[in-house]
């Protein structure tokens, strides 16, 4: 029955059974001439989420990971030179995949809880006087700490140094659960995928590229083939894929983008705060300290959580799962260990985050956490049966 309980990891997402019938159909033509009406309005559907009307939306069936090869590969030559903060594991994984397609990649350090450092890109930026850097990279939900980042300060930093910079942010984990302003932030690539905010599962790597982006295509030499901008456009322009689409995710996108609009964008980001909120206050409750170093850079759609010293999250998290069924996120990377998740995004409802807390909190009791049980429950509760009227119009 373990199979019935939600998940806590931050992505892939519990699906909603409304999802996964929509993604349940039979195949089809995707060279029949209807494709194009199935097809062109996903599309176009994305950009509302992306927040961008300029921005040109892209798909490619990939997770994320293939979305960053794609928006690095596009615009990109070898030996060019990115500038890029490394402040938790998947920053550090972008980096990794920039150096090994043979980029400079300049890195400012940062503690793995702080987010991306604006005055410190500035002073790179100003630095850069032969404009050297072509890209600046940054996480904007860095999954594997719970640090929300702000890329409007970013692009205020690239503005200020006035740096012609292209702008790649990566918003895998953020997208669809928190606000994302991709033309109010000057963003050049937006990459996200299917199995987070969206609900759906994995399969589908999103892009959405301004036309800044789309003009860098011309000079960029990286080899791609399958992640080729140009090649996908030109297909999708008439309603067509240049190799075969992930029909059934197309089907679930188009679904996902409905029940989106349904709730409302601002509701669903609503949502997504008051069950973070709730669950910082548990965290409260049980007297442990989140890895982000601040409140606004609380992430809304994932905790990262210190256990106390001398005790081991991966033992907790282990336990959560063989005791109880129920999945939390291990600690990555420097956090191995130390830190576990909560993810807290997607298909959530109080209920389901209340039942979260509780399964923690009783494996902390299990292991002999120095807490008492409805500690971080009650704390929760307090909040959720409080803050419901004010901050939503249904769960
Ligand atoms: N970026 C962030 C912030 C993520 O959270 C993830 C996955 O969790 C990725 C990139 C990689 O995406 P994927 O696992 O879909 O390849």
């Amino acid at each position: 029955m373990s199979d019935q309980n939600p998940l806590f990891i931050p992505g892939p997402t519990n699906m909603p059974d409304r999802l996964r019938h929509a993604m349940q159909v039979q195949t089809r033509d995707h060279r029949a001439p209807d494709f194009v009406d199935t097809l062109l309005p996903v599309l176009d559907g994305c950009k509302e989420v992306f927040g961008t009307k300029t921005g040109h939306v892209i798909t490619f069936p990939a997770s994320g990971t293939g979305g960053w090869e794609a928006a690095i590969t596009n615009t990109l030559s070898p030996g060019d030179t990115v500038l890029v903060a490394r402040y938790g594991m998947f920053s550090h994984r972008w980096i990794d995949m920039c150096q090994r397609h043979g980029l400079d990649v300049r890195i400012i350090e940062c503690d793995w809880g702080a987010g991306a450092p604006a005055d410190r890109f500035e002073e790179a930026l100003r630095a850069d006087s032969v404009h050297a850097i072509k890209a600046v990279l940054v996480t904007h939900n860095e999954t594997a700490t719970g640090v929300k980042s702000d890329i409007g300060e970013v692009r205020g930093a690239m503005d200020a140094a006035d740096h012609p910079a292209l702008l790649l942010v990566d918003c895998v984990s953020s997208l669809a659960s928190m606000p994302f302003e991709m033309d109010a932030w000057g963003v050049d690539i937006a990459v996200s995928g299917s199995q987070k905010g969206f609900m759906l599962a994995t399969g589908m790597a999103i892009l959405a590229a301004s036309p800044k982006a789309l003009a860098a295509m011309d000079d960029a030499t990286l080899p791609r083939t399958f992640f080729d901008f140009r090649d996908m456009m030109q297909s999708n322009a008439t309603g067509g894929f240049p190799y075969t689409p992930p029909l059934q995710l197309i089907y679930g996108m188009r679904e996902s983008l409905k029940m989106l609009a349904e709730e409302g964008l601002e509701n669903v980001y609503a949502r997504h705060h008051r069950l973070a909120e709730g669950v910082r206050r548990a965290v409260r409750g049980w007297g442990l300290q989140l890895v982000a170093q601040s409140p606004e850079l609380y992430s809304d759609t994932v905790s990262a959580i210190y256990v106390p010293k001398g005790f081991n999250s991966n033992a907790l998290t282990d336990h959560a799962f063989k005791a109880y069924g129920v999945s939390f996120g291990v600690g990555l990377g420097e956090m191995n260990g130390k830190a576990f998740r909560i993810g807290h995004l997607g298909s959530l409802t109080d209920v389901m985050v209340l039942s979260g807390l509780a399964t923690i909190e009783m494996a902390m009791a299990d292991l002999n956490y120095p807490i008492e049980l409805g500690d971080g429950v009650s704390a929760a509760q307090e909040y959720f049966r409080t803050s419901r009227a004010a901050t939503l119009k249904s769960a």
